[in-house]
């Protein structure tokens, strides 16, 4: 031990391994491309103030480390959803279980979505929130599964392309478990 109080020692990396999860994106290539992304989005956007609106619960990793990729002026805001999938079809039925706290209109806004899979969750909260009239209204999704899509909508920004398998990690869940993953993971039984 040394004697020095402000010296941290690094505890062992902590253990994620259940057999169940395989590495599908590395917790490197998630930070490198969630840092480009910012970039990105900010040279785009410019020197505005942005409102970024994270889709509760499985963006919330991903919120918070786009918006500190983003730098400048942000705001954070959550909207709390809710896909009704009836039968083997989805039903397209999607519920705001949580508005935002706050008027959007006039503001540069950029939902901010763990996964777009059928493309109906992104699709309804486009419409959504266009009708709140903001000043621009762009869309960010880390995953992309094109190879599932039931409406033709398109996030502005993709952080990966994925083939048609269900992820875990980096704030995505099974039963609300493995959002702590630190890596997107492909989950099998
Ligand atoms: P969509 O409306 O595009 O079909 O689905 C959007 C939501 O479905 C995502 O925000 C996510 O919560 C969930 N989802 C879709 N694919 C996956 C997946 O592979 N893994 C996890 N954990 N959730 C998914």
């Amino acid at each position: 031990m040394s004697d020095d109080p402000t010296a941290t020692t690094s505890p062992p990396p902590p253990r994620y391994d259940d057999g169940h999860v395989q590495v599908l994106i590395s917790q490197e290539r998630v930070a490198a491309r969630v840092a480009a992304m910012g970039a990105e989005i900010r040279a785009e956007l410019g020197d505005v103030p942005i409102t970024c609106i994270g889709v509760l619960k499985g963006s919330f990793i991903f919120m918070a480390d786009l918006v500190r990729a983003l730098g400048g002026q942000v705001r954070c805001e959550f909207l709390g959803v809710s896909s009704y999938h009836g039968g083997t079809r989805s039903t397209g039925v999607v519920r705001i279980t949580e508005d935002l706290r706050h008027p959007i209109e006039g503001h540069h806004c950029l939902i901010v979505e763990d996964i777009v899979d059928t493309g109906l969750t992104l699709d309804y909260l486009h419409h959504f929130l266009a009708g709140r009239k903001p000043a621009s209204l762009r869309t960010v999704a880390l995953l992309d599964k094109p190879g599932r899509r039931e409406v033709d909508v398109k996030a502005d920004h993709v952080g990966f392309t994925i083939p048609d398998e269900f992820v875990v990690g980096y704030g995505l869940d099974l039963g609300e478990l493995y959002r702590n993953l630190p890596f997107i993971g492909v989950y099998s039984p």
